[in-house]
């Protein structure tokens, strides 16, 4: 009989280690605390049951209490494992610290009570007891075992009440896992109690270990419900974000989620969804494929809705056909907002016209797709715009540019293009038969009505250019169009100029000049003249540098027909680089012939003021050409005024500051000279004879100049007269008190050559 016993513990301790083999050698990956607690658990129970085996089955007295003892002290210990098992597994109370603190050490003390037991037999004491004819050492207990049983109790009631909190608070996909090892718990302690109770000579309810680890190994371990999973995943498709319709192997509807079913069959009949999937299916590889994507576009509801569509077929593991799944992610946000920002991207952004960019796309491809179409481009340009901006402020300003742009629109037609390509600049290229006169004269009177106010007539000025050559840029056809505006540019009332053959030829020949520059600049076919400035008593000590373009087959050109077209494209900068190191250049030169008294003006355009940085270049110039710097004179105009007076200003100043020379040319033609003259710190005033007329005039123009002069010399300028051409002007400018004078009457401008054999 005690065989029996001893055999059903070992196998149960044998149950057990197998338990914790394949626990720790399956699930070792997942080495986190629950496991642990799991392989603690069985490690403990193993040993319980084997000394609790040796203690029944061992004839020697003392070995037996040994075996008791670690018995005892074993089922500290499987319930002290068990209290960290359950706490993991149900996740309660697990912040709390201190507990499993003070059960340790309390286990602690009772083991070591229990161990000296074999010498006070304070607790229990041995007595052979029969089965049968067989007899095994049994304990009879003393008060100490109270102490004992009393925390194992405490413990198994804790024990008891995590599971049972468990139990109550979780949901009933996994009551069941609780439920079952607070039941089997539940029944060992009963077992047990019945036992001790019952004085039942041997305790069978350790056998009930080997179940409980199966069970605890099992319902901790690998149990997942079933059902539990297809909830969850059943809650995951119906959640999510894109329409998921799913297809068994004959094309039957088997599944469709929320959102396809709003989508695609608000009726909830899935033999729409088959319908339907027949017609998307139209026309792609599905048959052929196993997963493929798409594009489509679905009207529904009304609403037009862009989808990103993914095909995928399902295999079972044999590779069998089982069925298929669509899904469908609605990319119309991002579609709109592409859409919109490819909107934002061409378009400007105040009137909705095309900018300049895709206008020029636009206008080449539609010359490209309408060869049969002759067309015009028309461009407009609102006269003194910066005035009106002023004037009316910059909101008043917008809101008339987005007026003309809304009657522009109306008068288009379909193949023709419209953008705004700066500031108040309008293109329109519009079929030559659609184009009319009248159709933009009304036009442009309605919006130059808009700004009505009495002190200020709106004008609005149109070019048009018949598109001749369909393959030229189509910024040059713009050009065109600007430049017939350009010709009408002084007119005051609403005018309409075409680009005509006298326009044509202007517009070729500047083109040709642009082509041939920068070659003629590198091979030196610009001169640098000299035009002697002298006293009134006749020496000259200045002399002004004037371009002069030499051409291999034109001849000599004069600046008036290169220099505005250079400054109107910004190539003037690089001719007067090379002017102004010409003069430094020969004023280094004739310093070393010993004439250190001579000065060279040169002139600077107003476009330099934005294409380099003149400071920087002039006094790099000087310094490496080693001369005085006022022997460098700088000839400005007015216009560098007319646009960011401050700065300009501000670069002068540092010229001057730095020992430059400032000269104010062409003093008189401007607008607003005597205002300049209080803000501009210039050194000499240059005045041309051309505004002193000397018609019927001549008294009132000689007293403006001779004020002037005053003003000048009360201001501490020099003054240079300029254009002096006969005997009669330099007999009365002597007596202006004037410092210097130029003109033919002295002297032309002269190759560098010729004037210095006549000067030097
Ligand atoms: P500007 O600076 O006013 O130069 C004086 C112009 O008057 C020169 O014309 C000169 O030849 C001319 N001139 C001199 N004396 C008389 C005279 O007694 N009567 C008349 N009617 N004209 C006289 P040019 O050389 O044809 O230059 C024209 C303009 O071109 C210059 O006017 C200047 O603004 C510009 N220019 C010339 N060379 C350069 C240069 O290297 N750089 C820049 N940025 N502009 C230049
Ligand atoms: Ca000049
Ligand atoms: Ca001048």
């Amino acid at each position: 009989m005690i065989k029996f016993y001893v055999l059903t513990f070992m196998l149960t301790a044998f149950i057990m280690l197998v338990c914790t083999v394949y626990i720790s050698t399956k699930h070792a990956i997942r080495q986190n605390k629950l496991n642990i607690s799991i392989i603690q658990l069985l490690s403990v129970g193993i040993i319980t049951c084997l000394a609790y085996s040796h203690a029944i089955s061992v004839p020697n007295e003392l070995a037996a209490e040994w075996g008791y003892a670690l018995y005892f002290a074993g089922i500290d210990w499987i319930l002290i494992t068990f209290l960290f098992y359950a706490r993991q597994y149900t996740r309660v109370w697990l912040e709390n610290y201190a507990a499993p603190l003070i059960t340790t050490s309390i286990a602690v003390l009772d083991n070591i009570s229990l161990f000296f037991n074999y010498k006070w037999h304070h607790a229990y004491y041995l007595e052979k007891r029969y089965l049968g004819d067989e007899w095994f050492y049994d304990f009879k207990i003393h008060d100490y075992y109270v102490v004992h049983l009393v925390f194992c109790y405490i413990l198994v009631i804790l024990i008891l009440l995590i599971l049972t909190k468990k139990t109550v608070a979780t949901s009933g996909f996994h009551r069941n896992r609780y439920l079952s090892i607070l039941i089997m718990f539940t029944g060992i302690i009963l077992l047990n109690i019945l036992y001790v109770f019952f004085d039942y000579p041997v305790d069978v309810s350790i056998c009930l270990y080997a179940i409980a680890s199966i069970f605890v190994g099992y319902y901790t371990l690998l149990y997942n419900p079933k059902t539990f999973v297809e909830y969850m995943l059943s809650t995951i498709t119906e959640r999510m974000e894109c329409a998921l319709i799913s297809f068994d192997e004959n094309d039957f509807c088997i599944y469709s989620n929320q959102l396809a079913n709003r989508m695609f069959c608000p009726s909830g009949d899935k033999k729409l969804l088959e319908q339907r999937f027949k017609m998307w299916r139209a026309g792609k590889e599905t048959n052929s494929i196993s997963n493929t994507s798409w594009n489509d576009v679905y009207n529904l509801n009304g609403d037009e809705y862009r989808f990103d569509v993914h095909f995928n077929k399902i295999y079972d593991k044999k590779g069998y056909y089982c069925g298929c799944y669509l899904s469908f992610y609605d990319v119309t946000g991002d579609f709109i907002a592409y859409e919109e920002e490819k909107y934002r991207s061409s378009h400007d952004s105040l009137t909705g016209a095309l900018n300049r960019e895709s206008f020029y796309e636009e206008v080449q491809r539609l010359l490209e797709e309408n060869s049969e179409i002759e067309y015009v481009m028309v461009c407009s340009n609102i006269k003194g715009f910066k005035l009106i901006n002023d004037m009316f402020g910059v909101e008043e300003a917008d809101r008339l540019l987005i007026r003309a742009a809304d009657l522009i629109r109306e008068k288009l037609t379909p193949s023709a293009a419209f953008a705004r390509l700066e500031a108040d600049r309008f293109a329109v290229l519009m079929p030559k038969n659609h184009y009319s006169e009248e159709l933009f004269m009304t036009g442009m009177n309605q919006v130059s009505n808009f700004l009505n106010n009495a002190q200020y007539r709106m004008v609005i000025l149109l070019g048009v250019y018949d598109i001749y050559d369909r393959h030229a840029p189509v910024v040059s056809m713009c050009d065109g169009a600007f430049l017939a505006i350009d010709s009408i540019k002084d007119s005051f009332k609403n005018t309409i100029a075409y680009y005509g053959d006298m326009l044509r030829h202007e517009y070729m020949s500047e083109q040709k000049i642009i082509g041939e520059f920068e070659d003629a600049l590198q091979m030196g076919q610009f001169a640098m003249f000299l035009q002697p400035v002298v006293t009134t008593d006749g020496r000259m000590t200045i002399c002004e540098a004037l371009v002069r373009w030499i051409h291999p087959e034109r001849g000599i050109i004069a600046p008036a027909s290169f220099i505005p077209l250079l400054e109107r494209t910004g190539y003037i900068y690089k001719l007067d680089l090379y002017m102004w190191e010409q003069a430094a250049k020969r004023l280094a030169y004739w310093s070393s012939l010993g004439h250190d008294e001579l000065s060279i003006s040169v002139n600077i355009s107003v476009k330099d003021f934005y294409y380099m940085d003149i400071y920087e270049t002039l006094v790099s110039l000087v310094e490496k050409y080693n001369i005085e710097p006022d022997r460098l004179k700088l000839e400005i105009t007015e216009t560098v005024f007319m646009t960011e007076k401050e700065r300009q200003i501000d670069i002068i100043s540092s010229l001057k500051e730095y020992g430059f020379l400032v000269e104010i040319d062409d003093f008189g033609s401007g607008y607003s000279s005597l205002n300049m003259l209080k803000e501009v710190p210039a050194d000499i005033l240059k005045m041309d004879m051309a505004f002193l007329t000397m018609d019927k005039n001549a008294p009132r123009g000689r007293k403006i100049v001779n004020t002037i002069i005053t003003l000048a010399k009360a201001l501490g300028m020099m003054v240079i007269i300029e254009g002096v051409e006969t005997e009669d002007q330099l007999n009365y400018l002597k007596g202006t008190g004037a410092d210097y004078l130029q003109g033919y009457y002295f002297n032309k401008p002269l190759p560098v050559r010729k004037f210095e054999e006549i000067y030097l």
